[in-house]
């Protein structure tokens, strides 16, 4: 068997930590590296990466040079949040005859909120033969495949309600500032008026996923974020919270039809949750027939996941049919563990 030849797009937590998962697969062979880092330029991957050992690959802050149809089959691209911001390189990428799954969150499902560019990608990547998908964990993953999938033996489902309460203490801050940790309750409130204070990118993306994939005809989606105001002290190596001010960002997410709630998905995302002695967990309720309750404690880990996920999705990828592909239109993904799991076909 061959391996699969990849390039990897974009080399910070994400894309980094895809590198050296993909190292540790023989089905999969990174063959070229592009970050947009001066300082990356010209250097071995290895380098880059701290691996203490030379990969044989230069990262390139010029893709055009490593693009080359008969060299690489895959671009993993591990940039940014935004299908907007992200087309550029997609079309670079789509128009060389290329593969691509990225993390992109907006791009999970890019017809929730962009259909005018979700076209435009499907429409390139048929013409040019190949197929391009978005994924991760989050969405990707639990607040959507995941509850998809549960809902595989129901007969019927009323409604769906889906929580993911995380940790955000790990993090930069990039994510301290775009959740508003470390603000006051009027700074959050200014802050999601303005825009500067996001909370969770993939809501509308995860609730049209889900209600395509049922069909449960959401026509609308409503979201809200309101101050996690905490109650101790907290602080990581970024950011200090006193008591009274914002620990987090509680984001919920809801889907109508009609005036009826279908689904709803709720993230509360805050530093040290434990404080206040909340346990993070996955929770995912699906009101039917039958009734069923998962719960994972702790959350699936993210960062991890999101390697995960979007690496083990490669082979499915490289195999699909041409076109824009979203998780509920693959195969469902498996940890790749042997040959087998390369050679799988849609
Ligand atoms: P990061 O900031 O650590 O790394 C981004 C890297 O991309 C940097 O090295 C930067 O130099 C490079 N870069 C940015 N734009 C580029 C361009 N146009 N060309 C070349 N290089 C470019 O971010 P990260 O933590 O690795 O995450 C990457 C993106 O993935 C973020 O937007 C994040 O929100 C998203 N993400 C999604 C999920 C999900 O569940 N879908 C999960 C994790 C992260």
């Amino acid at each position: 068997m061959e391996p699969i030849r990849i390039l990897q797009w974009g080399l910070g937590a994400m894309g980094s930590g895809m590198v050296r998962l993909m190292l540790e697969k023989p089905g999969l062979k990174i063959v070229a590296a592009v970050d947009g880092r001066a300082d990356y330029a010209g250097k071995d991957l290895g380098e880059v990466l701290g691996t203490g050992k030379t990969l044989g690959v230069k990262v390139t802050s010029q893709p055009e040079e490593v693009l080359i149809k008969g060299n690489v089959e895959l671009v993993v691209l591990a940039t940014t949040s935004w299908t907007r911001e992200q087309m550029p390189d997609l079309r670079k990428i789509i128009i060389a005859g290329i593969n691509c799954i990225t993390i992109a969150e907006e791009m999970s499902d890019p017809e929730a909120q962009n259909p005018e560019l979700a076209r435009e990608i499907d429409e390139l990547a048929k013409k040019h033969g190949v197929s391009v998908l978005g994924t991760g964990v989050n969405p990707g993953f639990v607040l959507d495949l995941l509850v998809v999938t549960l809902t595989g033996g129901c007969h019927s489902v009323e409604r769906i309600e889906a929580a993911r309460v995380n940790d955000l203490s790990p993090y930069g801050p990039t994510v301290m500032r775009s959740q508003g940790v470390g603000t006051t309750p009027a700074a959050f409130v200014a802050g999601v008026a303005d825009g500067s204070i996001v909370g969770h990118v993939g809501f509308p993306e995860s609730i049209h996923m889900i209600s395509v994939a049922l069909g449960l005809g959401v026509d609308r989606i409503v979201e809200s974020r309101e101050p996690i105001i905490s109650k101790v002290y907290r602080e990581t190596a970024h950011v200090q919270v006193q008591p009274g001010m914002v620990a987090g960002c509680a984001h919920t997410g809801i889907g109508y039809r009609g005036d009826r709630e279908v689904v709803k998905l709720v993230h509360p995302q805050q530093i040290h949750p434990q404080l206040e002695n909340q346990d993070t967990g996955d929770y995912i309720n699906i009101y039917g027939k039958p009734e069923i309750h998962l719960a994972i404690k702790p959350e699936i880990a993210g960062g991890i996941a999101t390697m995960g996920v979007a690496v083990n999705m490669i082979p499915h990828v490289v195999a699909a049919t041409p076109g824009m592909k979203r998780m509920i239109d693959l195969p469902v993904p498996a940890a790749l563990m042997g040959a087998s799991a390369y050679t799988r076909r849609v």
